[in-house]
Formats: structure tokens, C-alpha cells, sequence
């Protein structure tokens, strides 16, 4: 059976990680928490990154440390990775 990945995973994963980047929006956050109520997977995901970043908590009050950033950005990207195999 193959794993079908949900694309809105792989989009969710992209706003987050455009939300390290610090372009993330309320509305951005809000289609990541409806997302997460679908998709015990990625709210999982979601409910770590909260703990590590303030995710979608208090969104564009304070910058992140760059150490921390650079670190969940690179889970983000490795999880990308994980959602679209590249692959032919
Ligand atoms: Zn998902």
C-alpha cells in the first residue's frame, strides 16, 4: 500500500517554515491549527515545535534565538523531505 502523503501536510510544513523565517501570519497560524485538528500527525509535529518555538503562540512578538531557529528549520526541512521522495 503506498503512503499517500496529504498535500496539505506538505504545504502546513512550508508555513511553518516560512513562519522561522518570520513571514508567518494569523492567518497562516489559523490554517495550521484547523490542519492540526485533522491530521493527528502533524499536530503532534505542531504541539513540539510549540514547546521549542512558540509556534502560532505570541506570532511576531519577540524573534526567535538563532540557534533555535536554525534548528527546528532544519527539522522542518527534513521533514519536507520526508514528504515529497524525490523520486521517478
Ligand atoms: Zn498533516
Amino acid at each position: 500500500m503506498n503512503m499517500d502523503v496529504n498535500p496539505e501536510c506538505g504545504a502546513m510544513l512550508a508555513g511553518i517554515s516560512a513562519y522561522l523565517d518570520g513571514d508567518l501570519d494569523a492567518t497562516a497560524c489559523d490554517a495550521i491549527e484547523r490542519h492540526c485538528r485533522d491530521c493527528s500527525r502533524c499536530a503532534t509535529l505542531v504541539d513540539g515545535l510549540r514547546e521549542t518555538i512558540g509556534l502560532c503562540r505570541e506570532a511576531g512578538s519577540a524573534p526567535l534565538p538563532e540557534p533555535v531557529r536554525q534548528r527546528a528549520k532544519a527539522s522542518i526541512e527534513r521533514l519536507l523531505a520526508c514528504e515529497n521522495p524525490i523520486r521517478s
